[in-house]
C-alpha cells in the first residue's frame, strides 16, 4: 500500500555569505497510515527542519534543493505557496514544543476550535461546537463542555498541548508532524501525551512524525526510528531493532544512553566529541572524527545507506563493496 509520507532524497540549503550550508544532504523515509516514525539526533542534526522541508516551510536562506515530498502519492514540494498552505492546514497538522505557537491567547479555545472545524467542513456553528467538545473529550480534557470556553492560559501546559492536538485533529489530517512535543512538560504529563499521540495515531490512522532529541521518548511512541546525523539518516529501522541492536555507530552510542521517562536527564549521547557544525562537516562519513570503528574509506567517502536485514544503514562496516574490495585489497 502507498505510504502517508514519502520523502525521496531530500536536500535542504541555506544559502549564506560564508557559502552553501548542506542542513539536509540526501535523506529518504516512508511512514505508512497509522504508523509513528520517531526522527532522533542533537540539536542541529537537521530533524526540524526535515520536518519544516516537509511542510513546505523552509524560508529564505534556505531552500528545498532536491529530491521529492509525496503526501499520499501527490507531490507536494513543488506546490504554488496558496495550495501548500490548503494542504497544510487541512492534510497535515503540526504540534510544537510551546503550545502557544499554534494558539492565539486572545481567543477561547471553543472560538478557535470552530473556527478551524468550519474552515474544513460545512458544519453549522452548533454542530462544529458539538465536534469540538467531542474533540478535547478525545484528549482527555475534563468537563470539556465547560472548560471549551476557556482561554489558553486557563489550561495548564499538559492540558493546553491536549488542547492543540485537539486543534491539529480537527481537519482530520492524513499526517501530523510532532515536533518536540512535549519536551516542556513535566515527566508525568510527557507520558500522558506520548499515550494519547499513539493512541490518536492508531485509532485514526494518522501518520505521525515525531521529531525528538528524547530517545526514551522514541522508545515509548515510535514504531519505526529514524536516527539523524549531519544532515543524514544514520540508520532507520523497527524502533525494537535500532533500540536493541543498533548497528550504526553513532546509534550504538545513543542507545547506551536512553534515558528512562522517570529519569529527569535528557542527556542522549556518551559518545566523545560533538556533531560537527554545518559548516565544518568533514568529508568521508561525518561521522568520523567521532567513530571508534573508523578506517581510511570513512575518511574519504561518504557511506550511502544499504539495506541490512530490518535496518538501513549508512556505513562502511556494512557495505558489501567495501568488505569486499578491502578482502581483495
Ligand atoms: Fe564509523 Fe566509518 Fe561507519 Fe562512519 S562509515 S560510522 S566512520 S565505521
Ligand atoms: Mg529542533
Amino acid at each position: 500500500t502507498q505510504p502517508v509520507l514519502s520523502v525521496r532524497d531530500l536536500r535542504v540549503e541555506f544559502v549564506t555569505r560564508r557559502g552553501v550550508l548542506k542542513a539536509i544532504d540526501g535523506i529518504s523515509f516512508d511512514i505508512a497510515k497509522g504508523e509513528v516514525l520517531g526522527v532522533v539526533g542533537e540539536s542541529g542534526a537537521g530533524k526540524s527542519v526535515t520536518g519544516s522541508a516537509v511542510i513546505g516551510l523552509i524560508d529564505p536562506p534556505g531552500r528545498i534543493a532536491g529530491g521529492e515530498v509525496l503526501l499520499s502519492g501527490l507531490r507536494i514540494d513543488n506546490l504554488p505557496p496558496e495550495e501548500m498552505r490548503r494542504v497544510r492546514g487541512k492534510r497535515i497538522g503540526m504540534i510544537f514544543q510551546d503550545p502557544l505557537t499554534s494558539l492565539n491567547p486572545l481567543y477561547r479555545v471553543s472560538e478557535q476550535l470552530v473556527e478551524t472545524i468550519r474552515t474544513h467542513t460545512n458544519l453549522s456553528s452548533a454542530a462544529a461546537r458539538k465536534r469540538a467538545i467531542d474533540l478535547l473529550a478525545e484528549v482527555g480534557i475534563p468537563a470539556p463542555d465547560k472548560r471549551i470556553d476557556s482561554y489558553p492560559h486557563e489550561f495548564s501546559g499538559g492540558m493546553r498541548q491536549r488542547v492543540v492536538i485537539a486543534l491539529a485533529l480537527c481537519a482530520e489530517p492524513e499526517l501530523i508532524i510532532a515536533d518536540e512535543p512535549t519536551t516542556a512538560l513535566d515527566v508525568s504529563v510527557q507520558a500522558q501525551i506520548i499515550a494519547l499521540l499513539k493512541r490518536l495515531g492508531r485509532e485514526h490512522g494518522t501518520a505521525i512524525m515525531l521529531v525528538t532529541h528524547d530517545m526514551g521518548v522514541i522508545a515509548e511512541t515510535a514504531d519505526r526510528v529514524a536516527v539523524m546525523y549531519a544532515g543524514r539518516i544514520a540508520e532507520i529501522g523497527p524502533v525494537r531493532e535500532v533500540v536493541q541492536n543498533p548497528l550504526h555507530p553513532y546509534a550504538k552510542g545513543l542507545m547506551g544512553a536512553i534515558p528512562s521517562l522517570e529519569s529527569d536527564t535528557d542527556r542522549l549521547v556518551q559518545i566523545p566529541g560533538s556533531m560537527p557544525r554545518l559548516s565544518a562537516i568533514p568529508p568521508g562519513c561525518a561521522f568520523n572524527p567521532r567513530c571508534p570503528y573508523v578506517f581510511d574509506r570513512c575518511r574519504v567517502e561518504r557511506p550511502e545507506p544499504v539495506q541490512h536485514s530490518d535496518h538501513r544503514v549508512a556505513c562502511h562496516l556494512y557495505d558489501q563493496s567495501s568488505v569486499r574490495s578491502e578482502a581483495v585489497a
